[in-house]
């Protein structure tokens, strides 16, 4: 199955407590290009660019194998440009600069021989956005993952609760689960949040792993413990990237499949993190993919008497 993708494709500047970086290339698109093309999935990408946007950048897709047919190229406009900085424990940041530039008028148009991809990721942009996306496909996907966060519960609530009623699966961070849904526990907030429409509820609780409801099932990921996190910008995309090419992939969307496309999207996830931007996914080899997902194996199984 063929899998589209929409999001930014941006520079970002990125502070941590461990380094800084100039503008690097970034976005939510990118990260789930670049964690889709490990699994040898088809993967394109819809998004937009300025005249700014580095050749090399786009190249660099190309050479992961990523459809950039779809990526718009506004000569005379920027890039979408985000920085920000990490606290001391990496678990939270601060954005420091959001320049929409060309996202601000943003008009996705699909080239048509992409408009019946089976699986549909919807990164995190406006809905407005992610709706016209969905319309304009012209069977529907077998499967609409939705990524979104809480600057647009607090802008967009009623456009937002539009798709969200559309997709099969959204993934949210544990604090956005409970503002949609009013509940502090994440389970209450998961069945919530499967009445606005989605079957399936993937909850990122960031170091802590993932959480994956379904009716009465629930299953969990954890993120690996690492020696060494230098920039956890990404992660979240890398997941869903990582999570929708599997399922793409293994063309399942039963609740057991989910399952492994959770631990999948977690192991891709724990490689962005190792260094800034891109770099590390860019360089994951295959061997080196398959053996973190033989770790998650060991991390996660035990034997017990008592
Ligand atoms: P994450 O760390 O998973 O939240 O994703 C970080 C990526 O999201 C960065 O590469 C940014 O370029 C991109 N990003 C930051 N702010 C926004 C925004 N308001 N809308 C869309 N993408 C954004």
């Amino acid at each position: 199955m063929k899998l589209l993708a929409v999001g930014t494709v941006a520079y970002d500047a990125i502070e941590t407590p461990f380094g800084k970086t100039d503008k690097i290339l970034g976005g939510a698109a990118t990260y789930i290009g670049l964690a889709a093309s490990k699994l040898g999935t088809e993967v394109n990408l819809i998004s937009v660019v300025g005249g700014d946007f580095q050749q090399k950048y786009l190249d660099l897709l190309e050479n992961h194998k990523i459809g950039i047919q779809g990526i718009e190229k506004v000569e005379d406009g920027k890039t979408f440009f985000w920085s920000g900085i990490y606290h001391e424990d990496m678990n939270s940041r601060d954005t420091l600069v959001t320049e929409l530039n060309v996202l601000e008028s943003f008009n996705p148009v699909i080239p048509e021989d992409l408009k019946n991809s089976e699986v549909l990721m919807l990164g995190n942009l406006h809905p407005a956005v992610q709706l016209s996306v969905i319309e304009q496909m012209s069977e529907k996907p077998k499967l609409i993952v939705l990524d979104t966060m809480d600057f647009w519960m607090n802008s967009t609530w009623d456009l937002l609760l539009k798709v969200i009623a559309k997709v099969d699966v959204i993934t949210i961070n544990d604090s956005e689960a409970r503002q949609l849904s009013g509940e502090f526990s994440l389970v209450k907030a998961a069945k919530k949040i499967q009445q606005l429409g989605p079957k399936f509820v993937v909850i990122k609780k960031g170091e802590h792993g993932a959480l994956l409801f379904h009716k009465e099932q629930v299953f969990f990921a954890p993120a690996m413990p690492l020696e060494e996190i230098l920039d956890p910008t990404g992660a979240g995309d890398s997941f869903a990237g990582g999570m929708t090419g599997y399922l793409a992939k293994s063309e399942d969307f039963a609740f057991e499949n989910l399952k492994k496309a959770i631990i999948v999207g977690s192991a891709l996830a724990s490689y962005t993190v190792e260094k800034f931007g891109v770099e590390r996914l860019v360089e994951l080899t295959q061997q080196e993919f398959e053996s973190r997902l033989e770790s998650f194996k060991t991390l996660t199984s035990y034997d017990y008497n008592i």
